[in-house]
């Protein structure tokens, strides 16, 4: 099967609003292995939008529009739609109890312009639209498939996701399933290297590599006969690249670093405090993006200036002074000085230069320290960023939680680390556990 995108909106041809319908569009069709021959876009314009949409039906068997099926004048996918395939827009009233109920519900006037909405061209499905009024329409005709949807994301995404996928799966023999592996720590071209001959050779299930910031993600793709087959395939996949991985896949498929590392504090009853610098609150951001992540993380503090460092953390002066207060020692006692005050298991410590200015040539924009400080643990890190502030922020918190998801995977593994530290003198633990280095 294949098929064409039709984005109809003038805002889109302004450059107001950026076309991710289409992209998600295009990644559903890849899913589902049809194939996307053209992307076009039109604006609010009768005539344009009826020469897009011969011009595709004259090429492929599926094309799918988004927008413009609004309640105003403007809004005209339908009856273009209805127009170059040569049926009726009839009332679906199913559609127009929708609506009508929709706007009882909000407790707004219906207006006659709204009644539109119900209206489909003669022979369609109406997709409901859960999230909003208009419905969305699949109608066929002949070997031809036209599939409308609303633009607002929001409502095109589940309904396409509810209804138009099942749908579009069973015109396309067999079934697609896909899985992603998320991983961190190596970068694409380190790991094209390290699974290479698994690129190559891959055939069913495909593999495809796709590097986003601070981490990389592995989409797996079988194509079979049934679920449970395709299934099969990805899971062998997985397995062998788990072997050739291990650590470096934190994830899958919606897991993020941060939901990762909630889920492994939980694991073990241990609580987390971060102490932040140059990040300024993104890490702690992160983390309490987390549902349920009140029960591990008990506090982030922001410690901009020295002042707050030495206030808050007690971070001792003559240390700022001696080494600054971009340095590793400095890291170091605000993850041990977080840990302190909160009484939590793990405290984090974070302090770097984000630019632009303020680097030297010992100490230059990019350079950030970070701290782990736990049971028996105390890491430091130095690493050196490239980019915007936004960027170094954010590769920052990445490198920090994959700091610490390590450690406390690696912990788990050995159990006895932890006794041998509990039975420690804290003098000693303070310095002997000591480690500096730049790479776990
Ligand atoms: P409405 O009933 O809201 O008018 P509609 O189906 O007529 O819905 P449009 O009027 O084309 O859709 O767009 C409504 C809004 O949806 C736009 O203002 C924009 O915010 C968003 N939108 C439209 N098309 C796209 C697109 N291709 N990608 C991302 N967002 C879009
Ligand atoms: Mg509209």
């Amino acid at each position: 099967m294949r098929a064409e995108i039709i984005s109809v909106g003038t805002e889109l041809l302004l450059g107001e609003i950026v076309d991710t319908n289409a992209a998600f569009l295009s990644q559903e069709l890849a899913a589902l292995g049809i194939e996307l021959y053209h992307r076009t876009t039109v604006g609010d314009n009768e005539q344009r939008l009826r020469q897009a949409l011969v011009e595709a039906l004259s090429r492929v068997d599926l094309v799918i529009t988004s927008g413009g099926l609004g309640p105003t004048a403007d809004d005209l996918t339908k009856e273009v739609v209805a127009a170059v395939l040569d049926l009726p827009l009839v009332l679906h009233r199913p559609s127009l109890q929708w609506i009508e109920e929709y706007f009882a519900r909000m407790g707004r006037k219906m207006t006659a312009s709204n009644r539109k909405q119900a209206l489909i061209p003669e022979g369609g499905v109406a997709l409901p639209n859960p999230n909003g009024t208009a419905p969305g329409v699949f109608v066929r005709k002949g070997e031809q498939i036209v599939v409308c949807l609303p633009g607002p994301p929001g409502e095109l995404m589940p309904m396409f996701r509810s209804y138009v996928r099942p749908e579009l799966q069973k015109e396309s023999r067999g079934v697609i399933r896909s899985r992603v592996l998320r991983l961190c720590g190596v970068g694409e071209s380190e790991l094209v290297e390290r699974i290479g001959d698994f690129l190559a050779g891959q055939t069913n299930p495909t593999l495809a590599p796709l590097a986003s910031e601070g981490e990389v993600r592995l989409r797996i793709t079988a194509r079979a006969q049934t679920d449970a087959e395709a299934e099969a395939l990805n899971g062998e996949l997985e397995a062998k690249l788990r072997a050739r991985l291990g650590l470096l896949i934190y994830g899958t498929d919606e897991d993020t670093l941060e939901s990762v590392v909630v889920k492994l504090l939980k694991r073990r009853g241990e609580t987390l405090a971060v102490a932040e610098s140059c990040t300024g609150g993104l890490l702690a951001d992160r983390i309490t993006d987390v549902p349920g992540a009140s029960t591990v993380f008990d506090r982030g503090v922001v410690t901009y200036s020295n002042r707050a460092k030495m206030e808050l953390l007690q971070v001792p002066a003559d240390v700022i002074e001696a080494k600054g207060a971009v340095s590793p020692e400095v890291a170091r006692f605000m993850a041990e000085g977080v840990r302190r005050v909160a009484g939590t298991d793990w405290g984090i410590g974070i302090t770097g230069i984000a630019g632009p200015g303020g680097g030297s040539r010992e100490k230059p924009v990019g350079l950030v320290y970070f701290a782990l400080a736990g049971p028996g643990v105390s890491l430091v890190r130095e690493e050196h960023w490239s980019g915007d502030r936004r960027k170094i922020k954010r590769r920052t918190t990445q490198a920090v939680l994959d700091l610490l998801r390590r450690t406390l995977l690696t912990d788990q593994e050995c159990p006895a680390r932890r006794r041998l530290a509990f039975s420690l003198p804290p003098v000693f633990l303070a310095g002997g556990f000591f480690i500096w280095e730049k790479k776990l």
